[in-house]
């Protein structure tokens, strides 16, 4: 595809998802100010990144760092902020540091130590967010902090320094309505921000579920195939 199309196609993607935005925030009574999107861009081109930045973008995500470092140094010159929102291992958490200016997916202690360790080399505050998860007691676990461990998360975060704790991100579990998800999120967040009522961000939502999530109370949304097109398959 030529450069030309490709930028008219993320352009008209881009206007369908900034309009389910703003009709799902009218439906809420929400402005649609509160709501940031984050184009999610894993698996694409820097060109698209590029492309997007053009186009308006100020926010792109990320979820496997080999990847996220080369292409956030591809784009260093757009001025782009990063979110790295995928499963981290704590020994390159804090290279994720090095580039990234939001980490969404910090979901145990163990993540805390290299990423304000990464953050002071960098020389500034990184911004993060506590990854929950929405999974029902029991299931099998996967990537996301219980809710009950989130106090002890938070305290940990407060006292590590170079972190600024900004609020919670949640995926909807599979085979779970993501209204039902999303609401048990909004109840975590609740209690979370009775505590940390600065950490207001929610980051949640994606390409399937947006409108639920905003009903919910997200403040960010994550959105990958409806603005890129599906992703090219996975070896
Ligand atoms: C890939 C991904 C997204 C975007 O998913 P789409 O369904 O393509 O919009 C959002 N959040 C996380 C954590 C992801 O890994």
């Amino acid at each position: 595809m030529s450069h030309t199309a490709r930028r008219d196609e993320l352009a008209a993607n881009l206007d369908v998802v900034r309009r389910r935005i703003a009709t799902a925030c009218g439906q809420a009574g929400r402005d649609p100010a509160e709501v940031s999107l984050v184009v999610v861009t894993k698996f694409f081109p820097a060109s698209d990144v590029r492309l997007l930045a053009d186009l308006g973008v100020t926010d792109v995500g990320e979820n496997r760092h080999q990847e996220a470092e080369v292409k956030a140094a591809e784009c260093a010159d757009l001025g782009l902020r990063w979110h790295f929102i995928g499963g981290l291992q704590s020994n390159k958490a804090a290279a994720v540091a090095a580039y990234a200016d939001v980490v969404e997916s910090l979901d145990r202690a163990k993540l805390v130590g290299p990423l304000s360790r990464g953050a002071h080399a960098r020389g500034h505050d990184l911004d993060v967010l506590l990854q929950v998860s929405l999974d029902p007691p029991g299931a099998e676990h996967r990537s996301g902090a219980d809710p009950a461990d989130l106090a002890d998360l938070a305290r940990r975060v407060d006292e590590a320094g170079m972190l600024r704790l900004r609020g919670l991100m949640a995926v909807a579990p599979l085979g779970e309505e993501p209204g039902v998800a999303f609401a048990r999120l909004a109840e975590v967040r609740a209690d979370f921000l009775r505590e940390h009522p600065d950490a207001a961000v929610l980051s949640a939502g994606m390409s399937g579920d947006l409108e639920v999530a905003i009903v919910h109370g997200a403040t960010h949304v994550r959105v990958g195939s409806a603005v890129l097109g599906p992703r090219p398959q996975v070896q």
